[in-house]
């Protein structure tokens, strides 16, 4: 099953709660920490301190991933080498694929690709959608990472032979909290596809039950936009 997601329009709403949401809830935090580990090397913390420190670090991760929501407009865009930021996530991801016999390839263009992003962004969307194929894999498998490029369009196709999706799961991927997983937040694709959006990009998903799924992402080559102004 192929559908082109298109839910990115509702995402602007969710932005603007995200962004009130985000800086009334870092500030306690950030003091609520201090305090739990002031307590900690006084030792009145209990056995419990170093767990309250987690499960804060939880709340601080989840409240950053709502932060890309909410800054669009903050964006500092400069030229990325794509294929280096995808070497480094998969470099990052490697230790977690060998743990679960998952094995990591990739085709990239001989010649240097470019995309105008923010670094940090584009290497969160490859490393939110690499994982998700990692977790998809329970039992091993392979991954390819394809990167492609013509005179007017990049593309990033990152394929999985994983446990694959039925219809209607595809259709809520990218929803705030869709998660099927136990330790799963729901909030990887989501995130994602705003940045995608952010970058002017598409993100395209075809999934099939126990075979796999492929996440297609493309953009304007920015080279070629060059060459026409
Ligand atoms: P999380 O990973 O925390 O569950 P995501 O937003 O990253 O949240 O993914 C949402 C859901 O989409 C996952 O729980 C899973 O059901 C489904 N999903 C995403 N990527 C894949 C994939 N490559 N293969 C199978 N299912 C996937
Ligand atoms: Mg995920």
């Amino acid at each position: 099953t192929e559908e082109t997601l298109r839910k990115m329009e509702k995402l602007g709403m969710i932005g603007e709660l995200a962004a009130g949401i985000a800086h009334e809830i870092r500030n306690p935090l950030t003091t609520i920490r201090g305090f739990v580990q002031l307590m900690n090397e006084k030792q009145i913390a209990s056995q419990y301190g170093d767990t309250i420190l987690d499960e804060i670090d939880r709340i601080n991760f989840i409240v950053s991933e709502f932060m890309i929501l909410a800054k669009p407009h903050e964006i500092q865009f400069s030229d990325c080498h794509l294929t280096s930021i995808l070497r480094s996530v998969i470099k990052f991801l490697e230790p977690e694929a060998l743990l679960r016999n998952v094995n990591i390839e990739y085709e990239f263009p001989s010649e240097e690709v470019y995309i105008s992003g923010e670094k940090n962004q584009l290497k969160q969307v490859f490393l939110n959608l690499i994982k998700n194929s990692i977790e998809a894999m329970p039992s091993g498998g392979k991954i390819t990472v394809v990167v492609e490029k013509s005179d007017t369009m990049i593309s990033i196709t990152i394929k999985d032979e994983g446990v694959g999706m039925e219809t209607e799961q595809v259709q809520k991927l990218g929803e705030p909290f869709f998660t099927t997983k136990q330790n799963g937040n729901g909030l990887g694709l989501m995130v994602s596809y705003k940045i995608i959006q952010n970058h002017k990009g598409t993100i395209q998903v075809s999934s099939e039950l126990n075979e796999g799924t492929t996440f297609h992402i493309s953009f304007k080559n920015p080279v070629r936009n060059k060459v026409k102004a």
